[in-house]
């Protein structure tokens, strides 16, 4: 099937590639200049997040060279993925998850960055071994995403009260491999104070998982905020696919 991706030559008279490939160069030159600023050597991953956009897009990116894609919503993510499979791309799942909805996510994530509650950690942990007999996946990736508000579940996560034993569970799970931290910045307070609190927190993890570095913050308003406080992978949707199609 994969002779039906485009390639970059293929896709190359196709105006919404171009406007993809010119959006992605602007998003990767302000990564690479707010990289530069914080005194990084080393660049976040990027996760382009393409909810809401059609598999067709996902194509296009991966034929301008991006390896990872992030989605929010099981049903929506486990259709593109099969779609497009075959196609040299890491899926994350970002979105607030069911625990119903672990058995099909393991199908196809390579991470899951939302998980907010030790009952989930169970679910998935239990789906990706059914999945590993099967199909032999590797072990699911792992993030906490944390609160950082004060009057928590907002935009969702766990209270930073309740990571280290969300960690614990997490951990101490075969075929979970804990990974790290995710947040999204409250909204109308500056990102840098959150993505401050969320590197603290991250530190405090490390200290008792050295191995679970992963900091996953920012989003296209607010990456370079991200990086300077040491964001590992950024999660970029809009400022590279275009405002997000009306669902319904
Ligand atoms: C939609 C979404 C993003 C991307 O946001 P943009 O503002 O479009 O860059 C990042 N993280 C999560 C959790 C999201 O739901």
């Amino acid at each position: 099937m994969s002779e039906n991706f485009p390639t970059a030559e293929s896709a190359a008279g196709d105006p919404r590639t171009a406007g993809l490939r010119e959006r992605l160069a602007a998003v990767r030159q302000r990564i690479s200049a707010a990289t530069a600023a914080a005194g990084r050597s080393e660049e976040p991953q990027l996760i382009v997040v393409t909810k809401f956009h059609p598999a067709a897009d996902v194509a296009r990116l991966a034929a301008l060279g991006v390896t990872d894609v992030g989605e929010n919503r099981d049903q929506e993510a486990a259709a593109k993925s099969a779609e497009l499979a075959g196609l040299p791309v890491r899926w994350h799942f970002i979105g607030q998850l069911q625990s119903n909805k672990a058995k099909s996510v393991a199908k196809y994530a390579f991470s899951v960055q939302s998980i907010d509650r030790p009952q989930l950690a169970e679910a998935l942990a239990k789906a990706v071994a059914r999945q590993q007999s099967e199909s032999g996946r590797p072990d699911l990736d792992c993030y906490i995403q944390v609160s950082l508000e004060d009057d928590a579940a907002h935009r969702g996560g766990a209270a930073p009260a309740d990571v280290e034993r969300l960690a614990e569970s997490i951990a101490s799970a075969t075929g979970l491999r804990l990974a790290g931290v995710m947040a999204v910045a409250p909204l109308g307070a500056p990102p840098g104070e959150a993505f401050e609190k969320l590197a603290a927190i991250s530190q405090d993890l490390r200290g008792l998982h050295p191995d679970a570095a992963g900091i996953s913050a920012g989003m296209s308003q607010d990456l370079e905020a991200a990086v300077q406080f040491g964001a590992t992978h950024l999660r970029i949707g809009s400022d590279i696919l275009g405002s997000r199609p009306r669902v319904g």
